[in-house]
């Protein structure tokens, strides 16, 4: 009987074993698993600095997963086409595999791999894996693209199929012969100098073991009461899923199956399951919109945004950045991005729209700041989240809804846990004033050892003015 031949198993967007179809398809085949990872970081939307240092970790972790299996990891670097085709040819393989991709120009790029391995007699298999369903299978009544979320929602909740996990294969059969490898630390995806995530690997575990930990975490102390505590910063209300599944480390359908399990079928669901399975679907909306609008990351949904009277101020901008505004609420989020590569949902809310509406700095500016700094940047989840606080995306929030930054410290941070866990330089300050320094008396200050300009910023706009202008600026777009 002859030897099967070798299929190599293209590992990008989804970086674990389980619920892996390409993968599970692969060792069907009964011949030799080639896995790779193939590094292409560059052109626009190239990997930010806070997910590289994810995917450091999150491939360290792969690469061991497989080992133990009997395989090792190739990294290589270049274009997948290239790439791909060279290792196809190398080990004699009949087939390449990988996980679907839905990002913009993901369509055209698979199609020309395909082409390439069709001359060569290569198979080209694609996979789902990534999300709970493939754009093209969820339309309106009409026909269309679905632009609002809610029926969006209970469309894909009537139809989705989720089926049985799929288990990690317990072996693995190597490849026989040499194959060269880069080194993962060769390609520096950690920063060094300075180190700013030296303390990560204490808050996070990026790999497939850790996504599963992080979980069973979240099932077991904060899906029951989910749906209140989720908007509640100061509490860990959330189950900070998003950068294991942004790099593919669990699938949606674990999380669903774990959410449904005891509860059978959606329409029986209560409100916490039922209200955290509707955020994943977000993350699913948002990627649908990206594959039907292209443009989402760059230009405004609703194209009256695009001729928005923006400022462009540079200081503002940077003050932003580094939580200098002088509003406790918007400063402690910005901080927590930068230390912690996360920001809670409502304070990610909070904090693009004062950069928009109170600062008028254009939306891309925000979006460009977390893709560099959120360790769960996602080109689909980022832009659509970006265009709906600044009113321009589909379903977005009204323009004039603007959030007030003092009123929302209050209600979602109303014992001011979470500004004085980031904003040490007010620790002091009576919870009352404590949302809105500016509005303390001196003595209130200066018993808290607060200057303010001297030891923390004083506002760097006046809430009701910086409302006035952008609800200005809005009536010069709206027709
Ligand atoms: P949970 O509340 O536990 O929700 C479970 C999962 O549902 C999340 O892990 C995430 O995958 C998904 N989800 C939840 N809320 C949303 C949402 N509003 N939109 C899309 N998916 C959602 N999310 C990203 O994953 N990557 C981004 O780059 C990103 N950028 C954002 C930018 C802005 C301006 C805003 C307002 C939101 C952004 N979000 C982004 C959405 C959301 O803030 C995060 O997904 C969420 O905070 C992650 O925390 P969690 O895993 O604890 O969420």
């Amino acid at each position: 009987m002859s030897k099967a031949a070798p299929t190599v198993v293209w590992f990008h967007n989804a970086l674990r074993l389980a619920d892996h179809p390409a993968l599970s398809s692969a060792v069907e085949n009964a011949g030799p698993v080639v896995p790779i990872f193939v590094l292409d970081d560059e052109g626009d939307w190239a990997i930010g600095s806070a997910s590289r240092w994810w995917l450091h970790h999150s491939l360290k972790s792969l690469s061991a997963d497989l080992k133990e299996r009997g395989v090792d990891l190739i990294l290589r670097r270049g274009k997948p086409i290239d790439v791909l085709c060279e290792l196809a040819n190398e080990t004699g393989a009949a087939a390449v595999h990988f996980t679907r991709n839905y990002e913009p120009g993901g369509g055209t790029r698979e199609r020309e791999l395909k082409e390439a391995l069709d001359e060569k007699s290569i198979a080209c298999k694609r996979y789902r894996g990534r999300l709970l369903m493939d754009p093209e299978d969820i339309r309106t009544q009409a026909g269309d693209v679905y632009k609002v979320y809610t029926p969006f929602w209970r469309s894909l909740a009537s139809q989705v199929e989720i089926g049985k996990a799929i288990p990690a294969p317990k072996k693995l059969k190597p490849y026989d012969g040499k194959l060269t490898s880069d080194k993962l630390n060769d390609w520096s995806l950690c920063p060094t100098d300075p180190n700013w995530a030296e303390s990560w690997s204490d808050l996070w575990t990026p790999g497939e073991a850790g996504a599963h930990d992080r979980l069973d975490d979240f099932l077991e102390n904060a899906l029951e009461g989910y749906d209140k505590e989720r908007n509640r910063p100061d509490h860990k209300g959330t189950s900070r899923l998003s950068p294991h599944l942004h790099f593919g480390e669990i699938s949606p359908q674990a999380l669903w199956r774990a959410t449904t399990v005891r509860n059978g079928d959606v329409a029986k669901l209560d409100a916490d399951r039922e209200t955290f399975l509707k955020e994943v679907v977000w993350r699913e909306f948002s990627a649908h919109l990206l594959f039907h609008f292209e443009h989402l990351p760059d230009s405004a949904f609703k194209e009256k945004f695009n001729d928005f009277p923006w400022q462009s101020d540079d200081a503002a901008l940077k003050a932003w950045q580094r939580g200098k505004t002088g509003y406790p609420i918007v400063d402690a989020g910005m901080r927590e991005l930068y230390a912690t590569g996360w920001m809670h949902n409502r304070v990610r809310m909070i904090t693009a729209s004062f950069l928009i509406k109170h600062l008028l700095i254009p939306w891309q500016e925000g979006e460009k700041w977390f893709w560099d700094t959120l360790v769960d940047a996602d080109l689909a989840s980022n832009s659509a989240s970006w265009q709906w606080v600044a009113g321009s995306g589909a379903d977005a929030s009204p323009y004039f809804r603007i959030f007030n930054p003092i009123t929302q410290g209050q209600k979602f941070d109303p014992n001011g846990d979470y500004v004085r866990k980031w904003v040490p330089e007010i620790v002091g300050l009576p919870t009352k004033v404590l949302h809105a320094p500016f509005e303390a008396d001196a003595e209130t200050l200066k018993k808290a050892g607060v200057v303010l300009g001297e030891t923390y910023p004083d506002a760097i706009v006046n809430h009701s003015k910086a409302r006035q202008r952008a609800l200005d600026g809005y009536e010069k777009i709206k027709d």
